[in-house]
C-alpha cells in the first residue's frame, strides 16, 4: 500500500461538484484477465461475478466491468475499509483504489484534490492515467496542469521520486477517478477459470500452501482430508476445517470430505512390511481423492509435495506412489524449499494454524524409516494380498463432507 490512507470521507468545508456528479467507486485493475485475448469475456464475466459474491451485504450499488477496468460503485464511502479486506482475496486482480468520481474537467479534479487531502503535504507528485482517449490533455499535460494548481494552491513541493503523497488522477469515460491511495490486489487469475481440482490436505504447512497456489491459477478446489480418527483424536481434522474456512474466502464456497482412513491403515499393517506402510496409505489416498474427483467433476489431484522433503518424497517414492491412480498429480510446491513454503503459509495466514500439534493420520501406525527407493511393481506386489476395490469402498462409506461459504 503507497500513498496516504482516503478513508476519511471528503472534509465538510470541500467545495465538490454540488451537481451530484461526484460519487466514490472503487476502481480494479486487472492484469492477466485482459491478455486471455479468445476467452476475455468468460474471464471477466468470472471476475465481476467473484468481486459481486465477495462484496455480498456491502452496500455496492453495483459492479461494472470493462476492458481494462472494474468499478464498484459504492453506495456509502464508510465501506471501503470491509471492501478493502474482502477485494484482496480475489484472485485477479492486480490493484484497487478507492476513488472519488469526478466530471472529466481539470476544476473538478482539483476540487477533487481538497476534497482528499487535508493538510499540505512536505511534498506530492501527480500521477495521471488517459484512459479515454478522447480527453483533450494527454496524461502529461494533465500531470503538468495539476501539479502547478496543487503547488500553487499548498506550497508543497514536487518530488517525483519519493512523494509523501501522490494524486492519482484516471480519466475513463465514466468520468475522472481521483484518489491518493493504490492498493495491491493478490493477481493470479479468477477462481472458475481454471477448472476444478482435489486437493489434498494433511492439516500440515504445505498442503494449505500448495491448494492456494491453485487457487491462485483459477482452478476450484474441493478438499480431501484423511484422518485416523477415531483410533486418534481429531485435531488434524479440526486444523483442516479452520484451514478450509481461510482458503474458502478465495473461492466462496467448498467442500471438506473427511475420510476415516484407520481401518484401512490397519489392514495394511497386517499385510505390508512396516517400512513401506506410509507408501501404501498414500496410495490408497490417491484411489480414495480420485473417486472423490470424479463424483465432483475434478481432472486432476493435488498435494503440497516437494521433490526430497522428507523420505517418503524422494523422486522414486513419488513415482511409485502417483502408479495407483490415472489422474495427474500437480504438485505446485515441487521445486520449493521448506524455509520459502514457511515464508508463503505466514503470508496467506495458514501457518499459524498448520503449527498446531496434531495427530496426523501419517503418524498412525508408522516406523520411524521410511523406505526411500520403491518402485510401482514393488509397491504393487505388496498389495497384491489386499482387496484393494473394497478397501477404498470402505474408505469411502465412512466419509463426511462438511460445506463452508464465505462470507
Ligand atoms: P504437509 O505439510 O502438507 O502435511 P508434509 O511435508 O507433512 O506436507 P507429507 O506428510 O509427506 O508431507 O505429505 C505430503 C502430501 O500428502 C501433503 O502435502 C498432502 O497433500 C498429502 N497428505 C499427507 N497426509 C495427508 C492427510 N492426512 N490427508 C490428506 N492429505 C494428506
Ligand atoms: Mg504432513
Amino acid at each position: 500500500m503507497v500513498g496516504r490512507d482516503v478513508s476519511a470521507l471528503p472534509r465538510p468545508d470541500a467545495a465538490l461538484p454540488d451537481d451530484g456528479t461526484a460519487h466514490w467507486a472503487v476502481l480494479v485493475r486487472f492484469g492477466e484477465v485482459a491478455l486471455k485475448k479468445g476467452h476475455r469475456q468468460l474471464f471477466m464475466g468470472v471476475l465481476r461475478r467473484n468481486i459481486e459474491r465477495a462484496l455480498v451485504g456491502l452496500p455496492v450499488e453495483r459492479v461494472a466491468i470493462r476492458p481494462n477496468r472494474c468499478f464498484v460503485w459504492l453506495a456509502d464511502a464508510a465501506a471501503w475499509p470491509a471492501v478493502r479486506e474482502r477485494l484482496g482475496n480475489v484472485f485477479g486482480i492486480v490493484g484497487y483504489a478507492l476513488c472519488l468520481r469526478v466530471p472529466p474537467t481539470l476544476e473538478a479534479a482539483r476540487q477533487a484534490y481538497h476534497a482528499l487531502v487535508g493538510g499540505p503535504p512536505a511534498s506530492f507528485a501527480v500521477r495521471a492515467h488517459r484512459g479515454d482517449k478522447t480527453f483533450p490533455l494527454t496524461s502529461q499535460e494533465i500531470e503538468r496542469e495539476l501539479g502547478a494548481y496543487i503547488k500553487e494552491a499548498t506550497g508543497s513541493r514536487v518530488d517525483l521520486t519519493q512523494p509523501e503523497l501522490t494524486f492519482y488522477v484516471e480519466v475513463q469515460p465514466e468520468g475522472m477517478f481521483c484518489t491518493t491511495e493504490q492498493v495491491a490486489g493478490p493477481g493470479g487469475l479468477p477462481v472458475g477459470t481454471g477448472g476444478n481440482v482435489v486437493s489434498l490436505l494433511s492439516g500440515g504447512i504445505d498442503s494449505p500452501v500448495a491448494s492456494y497456489r491453485m487457487l491462485k491459477r483459477g482452478c476450484r478446489v474441493t478438499f480431501v482430508h484423511f484422518t485416523s480418527y477415531p483410533f486418534t483424536d481429531a485435531s488434524s481434522w479440526d486444523k483442516c476445517r479452520a484451514l478450509v474456512g481461510i482458503l474458502t474466502r478465495h473461492q466462496f464456497e467448498s467442500k471438506l470430505y473427511a475420510v476415516r482412513l484407520g481401518e484401512v491403515q490397519r489392514r495394511i499393517v497386517v499385510a505390508v512390511p512396516a517400512q513401506y506402510r506410509i507408501l501404501m496409505y498414500r496410495r490408497m489416498m490417491l484411489r480414495i481423492a480420485e473417486a472423490i474427483a470424479r463424483r465432483e467433476g475434478c481432472k486432476a489431484l493435488v498435494t503440497g509435495e516437494s521433490l526430497g522433503q522428507v523420505g517418503s518424497q524422494t523422486l522414486d517414492n513419488l513415482v511409485a506412489v502417483q502408479e495407483a491412480t490415472r489422474l495427474p498429480v500437480l504438485r505446485p510446491l515441487i521445486g520449493m524449499d521448506k524455509q520459502e513454503i514457511i515464508a508463503e503459509a505466514r503470508r496467506i495466514g495458514t501457518y499459524d494454524i498448520s503449527i498446531e500439534p496434531d495427530m496426523d493420520c501419517c503418524q498412525y501406525l508408522v516406523p520411524p524409516r521410511v523406505a526411500t527407493t520403491s518402485t510401482p511393481e514393488r509397491l504393487r506386489g505388496l498389495e497384491s494380498s489386499l482387496d484393494v476395490p473394497a478397501l477404498v469402498d470402505l474408505a469411502l462409506s465412512e466419509t463426511e463432507v462438511e460445506e463452508f461459504r464465505w462470507p
